[in-house]
């Protein structure tokens, strides 16, 4: 690990840190060159590497977005909230959270909003991963979580995902270390799509070291149709729930999130967060949840048959994959999943990147029929099948 200069620990210990504190920084300084925080549609390769790279009119099923975008209703709230725009809105932020923590049975200092779930989430990570608290997550997995540990020196414990469901394998994680600060479940997983069940979180919640935290992201959730956790975050569980409306509800470049947690969870995140959120985000989730109960289920619907739609192709040119309950599908492809795709960029058709656990797949967002349409046709030339 990187060692503070004088000149840096003097300049610590003037602004009142204390040198308990300068591991935590040599840290952050290590990994602040190369780790710029980032979500989804960057990790795919970097945000550099995206300009200009991509054809204007190229199939985008590479970030696990939602190609239907925001809900009318939400696009309403937007327009009528513009022109007010010059005041930072407070009061459109609070309807959010209560609305939300309402339909999560939540009390409602126990939801925090955030602009998208990606700050939450590295924003948990750092507060209670360290260089002695491990975080450990599973592989394949989603690599916000892993990125933001190492920022702050913590090491990453990767246990494969169980071979026969691809669920998170609880009792591989909490066996893989007794120093555990931070679990990092996604359900349905990123990139798999895959669930892990209720009872399992329970166990985890259960026998996990004391003083460690349950993050789980719920990112697609509504996209499984499963029920939510809620209920532990009710019960005062160590565990913080993450949402985002980037995914079902369309509003992945407006921003829009929550974390639901105890409050004193909630207390450690908001030290490396501050002000005012776009409230273009706030009122579009506010009326985004206000249509949740017909919304929810009509997307869920929609991308449903489609996703069935492609599995079919697949089950048909006998190319395996991972059975999906979400937005995205893992496909393997027999060969290194990079020069896949190469290809398909080719054909204009830009997936998702491969893991290097899982080298021969590729990660595949579903799109809407007539994108997907196009996919089939590109991969089925790409594959020769
Ligand atoms: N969590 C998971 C599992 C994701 O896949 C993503 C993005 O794709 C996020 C969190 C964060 O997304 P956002 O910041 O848009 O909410």
């Amino acid at each position: 690990m990187t060692t503070l200069t004088q000149d840096q620990k003097q300049d610590l210990l003037r602004r009142g840190f204390s040198r308990r504190n300068f591991g935590r920084f040599a840290a952050m300084i290590a990994g602040g060159a190369a780790l710029p925080f980032y979500n989804e549609s960057a990790l795919a390769q970097g945000l550099s590497a995206m300009r200009g790279n991509i054809p204007p009119d190229a199939v985008r099923i590479n970030a696990n977005e939602n190609p239907l975008g925001p809900c009318p209703e939400a696009a309403e709230a937007i327009y009528a909230i513009v022109k007010k725009g010059g005041r930072y809105l407070y009061e459109e932020t609070f309807g959010f959270t209560d609305l939300q923590a309402e339909l999560e049975g939540l009390k409602k200092n126990y939801v925090l909003p955030f602009a998208g779930s990606s700050a939450p989430l590295h924003q948990a990570v750092m507060a209670f991963t360290s260089p002695s608290k491990p975080l450990v997550m599973g592989e394949p997995g989603y690599e916000a979580a892993d990125r933001a540990a190492r920022f702050v020196g913590a090491s990453v414990i990767k246990v494969p995902l169980t071979k026969d469901t691809y669920a998170h394998d609880v009792k591989a994680m909490v066996k893989a270390t007794p120093d555990a600060g931070c679990y990092y479940i996604c359900t349905p997983n990123n990139p798999t799509g895959t669930l892990t069940g209720r009872a399992d979180i329970e166990w985890l919640l259960a026998n996990k070291p004391a003083g460690s935290i349950l993050l789980l992201d719920e990112a697609y959730l509504h996209l499984s149709g499963a029920p939510a956790a809620s209920d532990l975050v009710a019960a005062d569980k160590d565990i913080i729930i993450l949402r985002t409306f980037s995914k079902l509800y369309g509003m992945a470049g407006l921003r829009a999130g929550a974390a639901f947690a105890r409050p004193d969870l909630l207390a450690k995140l908001q030290g490396y967060g501050a002000g005012a959120l776009p409230v273009t985000g706030m009122v579009a989730a506010t009326a985004s949840l206000k249509v949740s109960k017909t919304l929810v289920p009509e997307r869920r619907e929609y991308i449903k048959s489609v996703r069935e739609d492609v599995c079919d192709f697949l089950t048909a040119k006998k190319i395996p994959f991972v059975p999906s309950v979400s937005n995205k599908i893992m496909i393997d492809t027999g060969r290194p999943g990079k020069e896949v795709f190469d290809a398909l960029l080719k054909e204009k058709v830009v997936i998702g990147r491969t893991w290097p656990a899982w080298p021969t797949h590729v990660r595949v967002s579903i799109g809407t029929r007539e994108e997907m349409a196009k996919f089939k046709t590109a991969f089925a030339k790409v594959m020769a099948v």
